[in-house]
């Protein structure tokens, strides 16, 4: 009895506790290389959490009650943007997202606004279901496109949390040191990729491809989330042997069999490339993201 009157009020008061570890800054990402890229910046400050996996289509997700959850205690929100997660992300922010990581906030982040979007269509025409409006959202393949986004996220993460400032800093910077090596090592291996004709299935590999100078000749299919047609496939039959493509490029969530009926048809490989990173990547999975990619298009390119 002398207990407990003893130490209840002393719990209310607050004093009696142990002081709570300072909480990790929390960033909620819309895809796995954000969460990695939040990571490698943000060191032990931060605890990132992936909504989508390795092997999901993050332009189709559902809002579910963990996600508005997580969106709920979130101090940053950082996405690809360009409308690829317009299907699910709004319905996320409206459910309770904090004024913090509302648009305009620095907690609000969207990778397609800092670089160069490719491929905005001079016309949009909805009917067709053009899943890309804004230009081409998957920004990520593109690893000059990490340094300009971990600069900008060093600025965010350092406004939010002025107090670790030094640290994220500091991590940037050794992340740019280390990114600009990797980036040389890559370009030198990939110099003999330069040209190398390719089909794809879904416009997901556009800033990949970009970077290296590949030479894109056709894709699976004809509008950005439209299911290859017939028609559209037979053409492209045509068009990828005249141009002699050495590889179709699809991601794992993609569906097999247009690139397979393609390779079937063909002497072109079809390649399944890892797209993003695992949702709890350990640090360097953004290098070898980039690594294994390239090793699967060298050795594409070598087939005769
Ligand atoms: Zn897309």
């Amino acid at each position: 009895m002398f207990r407990k009157l003893c130490i209840v009020p002393a719990i209310l008061a607050g004093w009696a506790l142990p002081t709570p570890a300072i909480a990790d800054l929390r960033v909620f990402a819309c895809e796995p290389e954000w969460a990695a890229l939040a990571k490698e910046i943000g060191g032990d400050k931060v605890s990132a959490y992936s909504a989508t996996h390795e092997k999901q289509d993050a332009h189709h997700v559902r809002a579910r009650p963990s996600l508005i959850a997580k969106v709920r205690r979130a101090d940053m929100v950082f996405c690809s943007g360009a409308g690829l997660e317009v299907g699910w992300l709004p319905l996320l922010m409206q459910r309770g997202a904090r004024a913090n990581v509302r648009p305009g906030k620095p907690g609000h982040f969207m990778a397609a606004q800092h670089v160069a979007v490719r491929e905005i269509p001079a016309v949009v025409d909805r009917s067709l279901g053009d899943v890309h409006p804004e230009g081409n959202p998957h920004v990520h393949l593109d690893p000059r496109n990490l340094i300009v986004l971990a600069r900008e996220l060093t600025k965010r993460l350092s406004a939010i949390d002025s107090e670790n400032k030094p640290t994220y800093v500091q991590n940037f910077s050794n992340f740019e040191r280390r990114w600009s090596a990797n980036i040389e090592g890559w370009n030198a291996k990939a110099a003999g990729l330069k040209n190398m004709p390719v089909v794809v299935h879904h416009k997901s590999w556009s800033y990949l491809i970009g970077w290296l100078g590949l030479n894109e000749v056709g894709s699976l299919e004809a509008k950005p989330g439209i299911p290859p047609t017939v028609s559209h496939l037979r053409n492209l039959l045509k068009t990828a042997s005249a141009a002699k493509a050495k590889a179709i490029l699809r991601t794992p969530f993609d569906q097999s069999d247009p690139s397979n009926w393609l390779a079937g048809k063909t002497n072109i490989q079809a390649l399944v490339l890892p797209f993003t990173v695992s949702r709890n990547a350990k640090p360097g999975a953004l290098k070898n993201l980039f690594d294994d990619i390239l090793l699967q298009l060298e050795k594409a390119n070598r087939h005769p």
